[in-house]
């Protein structure tokens, strides 16, 4: 029943008109709207920034009162004038922002430095605590700390000790 009531019968001459209002009103509104966007848009920015010079304008003012109020000696006023004062300055993030987070990760830092009672590690925490290069083992083909390594050679220690018993065992001591 409703929606009989909501549906309109045209007749086809009804219909010829409606569609061609229709049409020109769409007309109407892309012409209206390409002509008057810029003019809005124009008028806009000028009051806009009227307004901001304004703003500027009366900046020096509203500090002064706000300076005037934190000296007041009524609580509420000074609460009222500091905590806007906070408000739109410390606390604005477009003034203060917010400190990023860091990007890197944390950075790990060894001290060089035994703790008492614990000379047990200490001989690994130094070897940690030098690292700065790390060099590939030629004979075993780890990646190791370069302090593992004797000298400037390029099998670690493990593996240098081990060649060295293998040629004392062959050669004997001479070796
Ligand atoms: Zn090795």
């Amino acid at each position: 029943m409703a929606a009989n009531l909501l549906k309109v019968d045209y007749t086809p001459e009804q219909r010829q008109v409606a569609d061609m209002v229709s049409a020109s009103q769409d007309v109407v509104r892309d012409v209206l709207r390409d002509e008057v966007t810029p003019i809005v848009r124009e008028a806009l920015t000028d009051d806009v920034l009227v307004g901001i010079r304004d703003l500027v304008r009366l900046t020096p003012k509203m500090i002064a009162a706000i300076e005037q109020d934190l000296t007041n000696t009524d609580d509420t006023v000074r609460q009222k004038a500091y905590t806007l004062l906070a408000r739109y300055t410390l606390g604005n993030p477009s003034i203060a922002p917010a400190p990023t987070t860091p990007a890197t990760s944390p950075m790990s830092v060894f001290f060089e430095m035994p703790r008492p009672g614990d000379s047990s590690q200490t001989s690994d925490a130094v070897l940690e605590a030098n690292a700065t290069e790390v060099k590939t083992c030629a004979e075993c083909g780890v990646e190791k700390d370069a302090a593992l390594f004797v000298g400037t050679s390029d099998r670690c220690r493990g593996c240098h000790d081990r060649l060295r018993s293998t040629v004392r065992q062959r050669y004997g001591d001479a070796a």
